[in-house]
């Protein structure tokens, strides 16, 4: 299960990207505060929707399994967990779960590590 933990509204009806120019205008003006924008000619524009979600896990082992059975199905990237743009993490954490996911897969399908290591990927 996916839950959205983000700041636009779940029954926002696609409000958010609505907003007006002169609305994100005065937004960035009061971020920037003291300084100001001089907007003159807007050429092209989009809203970007924020969204941060989280999966509840990432494998397919339910809690009350966990140490019962290995997992045979990994999730990564922002396909388990997304963020805000502003922070800059998507893809940073999504390679690190890339690098973590592919050793112990490597690991285990070689034979250096019992199976059980796939357990803590999640
Ligand atoms: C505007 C913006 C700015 C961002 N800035 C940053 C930043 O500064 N720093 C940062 O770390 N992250 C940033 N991110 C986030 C980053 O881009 C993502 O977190 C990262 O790309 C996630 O990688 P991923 O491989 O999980 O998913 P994606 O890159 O979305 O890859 C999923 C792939 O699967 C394909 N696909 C989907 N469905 C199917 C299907 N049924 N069959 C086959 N293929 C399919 C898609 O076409 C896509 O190529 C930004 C994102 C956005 C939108």
């Amino acid at each position: 299960m996916v839950r959205r933990v983000g700041w636009t509204p779940q029954d926002d009806a696609g409000a958010m990207r609505r907003t007006p120019m002169e609305t994100v205008i005065a937004r960035a003006d009061e971020i920037l505060h003291p300084y100001t924008l001089e907007v003159r000619d807007i050429a092209w524009s989009s809203i970007y929707e924020v969204g941060h979600r989280l999966t509840d896990r990432f494998d397919d082992v339910l809690p009350q399994e966990r140490g019962t059975r290995v997992p045979r199905m990994f999730i990564i990237g922002d396909a388990c967990h997304t963020h805000s743009a502003k922070a800059g993490q998507g893809m940073n954490v999504s390679m690190q779960d890339g690098v973590n996911r592919a050793w112990k897969l490597g690991h285990v399908l070689s034979g250096r590590s019992p199976a059980a290591l796939l357990d803590t990927y999640s």
